[in-house]
């Protein structure tokens, strides 16, 4: 088959490669129709995230259809389905918890010791993200083996078109658990850093949970004008000084919740930013952290602060003090995709929530690596790329 492989910095090539097989009797095989490029996969493309290895197969936006099972999985060939990014076993302690992202289970046996180094405990495996995350193969490629296949998937009505449900598999509902995060009450003022998808989810999210005003922070306008397209109120960090805009917006006060949706490739010229990047080019730290700086500072006393950005190392001049003198929660982790999946797929079906206003390039499969650079490089008119395996025209 045909599949999205990376080879190092900035070099993602398609590939001709061994199609998937079914290894465990919970396995599924998925013909895949549709898979995004996320920004987390530009964390990739950007070499940040360690243990990756040439050859490996990105991808961990995905849909498509059943071709074939295994004696235990309850999917049936011809079913068309949404696969989480996050690989669980849903019976362990924590997927009985419904915290499906920290399943005990999800990396291979010989994988768990890179995480259980790194982070004390192993956490679930995720589709295409490096070896640190069970190494699987991902699914920007015709086919992709699913684990698990009896816990994760959900099946997707006929006559529901792919760009309608495809983010179910990641960004919208880790949009809605960062908006759930920040614990909103109704007339409260959210503000989020990133006008990603993941942050203009939880725009939409913030609105849907009772937030009177949400205010976007990002410094592309045409991602800007999308938030604004949702009724939030926005700022572009190179035009303002965004912590005294905050204050100015709600009374001196500072919002009631702030959402970090940018993560460990924070832009700008910021001194504490600066620093970072030296750090992060010399391998001196892994993160740049700009961001969750600013929001802990600019948020209210006694305030919450919700993180769906991705951050994967160590940091320093994280504001601690700020964080204990202002009585600051802070809640955060991968998505419990499972969990969020059948409520946020009859909100779609209802036109309760939009998804696919996101899309601005379809691509095929063989164009995956025009992709990444379009995604990488212009940011502003890019806003999701979706790989569309044999759709030609290219
Ligand atoms: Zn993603
Ligand atoms: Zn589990």
């Amino acid at each position: 088959m045909r599949a999205l492989a990376w080879h190092g910095k900035y070099d993602v090539r398609v590939d001709t490669v061994d199609d998937p097989e079914i290894i465990n009797p919970r396995d599924a095989i998925i013909r895949v129709t549709s898979t995004a490029i996320c920004g987390s996969d530009l964390h990739l493309y950007d070499g940040y995230i360690p243990t990756m290895q040439a050859g490996d197969i990105l991808g961990h936006e995905f849909m498509g259809e059943v071709v074939e099972v295994g004696a235990r999985s309850t999917l049936k060939k011809g079913q068309r389905v949404v696969v989480p990014f996050t690989i669980s076993c849903g019976g362990c302690y924590h997927c009985k918890k419904q915290q499906f992202s920290a399943c005990d289970n999800g990396l291979p046996a010989d994988n768990q010791d890179i995480a259980q180094t790194a982070y004390g405990q192993p956490m679930s495996g995720l589709f295409g993200y490096s070896h640190m995350t069970g190494g699987y193969a991902g699914g920007q490629a015709e086919y992709v083996r699913v684990p698990f296949s009896d816990v994760g998937p959900i099946v997707i009505p006929d006559g529901v078109d792919d760009d309608k449900v495809l983010f179910l598999s990641d960004i919208l509902p880790t949009g809605w658990q960062a908006a759930e995060y920040a614990e909103i009450e109704p007339g409260d003022t959210v503000a989020v850093w990133g006008c990603g998808p993941v942050g203009l989810f939880a725009v939409q999210s913030a609105f849907l949970m009772g937030a009177e005003r949400v205010i976007a922070i990002d410094h592309r306008d045409g991602r800007l004008a999308l938030a604004k397209r949702f009724g939030a109120e926005v700022l572009n960090f190179e035009k303002v000084d965004i912590y005294n805009a905050l204050m100015q917006l709600t009374g001196g006060i500072g919002p009631d919740a702030v959402i970090d949706a940018v993560g460990l490739e924070a832009h700008g010229m910021f001194v504490d930013n600066i620093v970072d990047h030296v750090k992060a080019a010399t391998f001196l730290g892994t993160d740049r952290t700009h961001a969750i700086r600013q929001a802990i500072l600019a948020c209210r006393k006694g305030g919450r602060v919700s993180m769906p950005a991705v951050y994967g190392g160590f940091v320093d001049k994280f504001p601690l003090g700020a964080f204990m003198e202002k009585g600051l929660t802070l809640k955060t982790g991968q998505t419990h995709v499972q969990h969020y999946m059948p409520a946020l797929l009859a909100a779609v079906l209802e036109d309760k929530i939009d998804t696919t206003f996101l899309i601005s390039h379809r691509l095929d499969l063989e164009q995956a690596p025009e992709g990444y650079d379009m995604f990488k490089n212009n940011q502003d008119e890019v806003t999701k790329v979706v790989l569309k395996p044999g759709l030609g025209g290219f």
